[in-house]
């Protein structure tokens, strides 16, 4: 069932903090290099969904392979909890719903996205 809400979210020192309007009755699990790693959940949003309200000028920028998608983190605290890229849809916003406020990720309905084979 797909529901659109508003929420917010950042990293865990706050200093990151953020609103995204999102439909998160399924996230995705990507099993690609550090995306396993990190252990993230993540749904994707057009930009405009999403409003950065903290940490601007703080965050740092990771990037590695093809370097489509800017995975940016918290340099004080080191959680990710968004990243940005274009993908076929155009410019995109990859939320951890890890990071959203007050969530519980054990409702949530996870499938998997082979992101190691692309
Ligand atoms: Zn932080």
């Amino acid at each position: 069932m797909a529901e659109m809400k508003t929420y917010t979210g950042g990293c865990h020192c706050g200093e990151v903090r953020f609103e995204v309007t999102a439909d998160i009755s399924s996230v995705t699990s990507c099993n690609c290099s550090p995306c396993q790693k990190r252990g993230a959940l993540w749904v994707f949003v057009p930009p405009e969904s999403f409003a950065l309200r903290a940490g601007l000028e703080d965050l740092k920028d990771y990037q590695f392979g093809k370097k489509r998608i800017h995975h940016l983190f918290c340099p004080q605290c080191g959680v990710g909890a968004f990243s940005r890229g274009s993908g076929p849809q155009g410019e995109m916003v990859a939320v951890n719903v890890r990071c959203l406020d007050d969530i519980d990720t054990g409702t949530l309905r996870v499938s998997s996205f082979d992101g190691k084979s692309l």
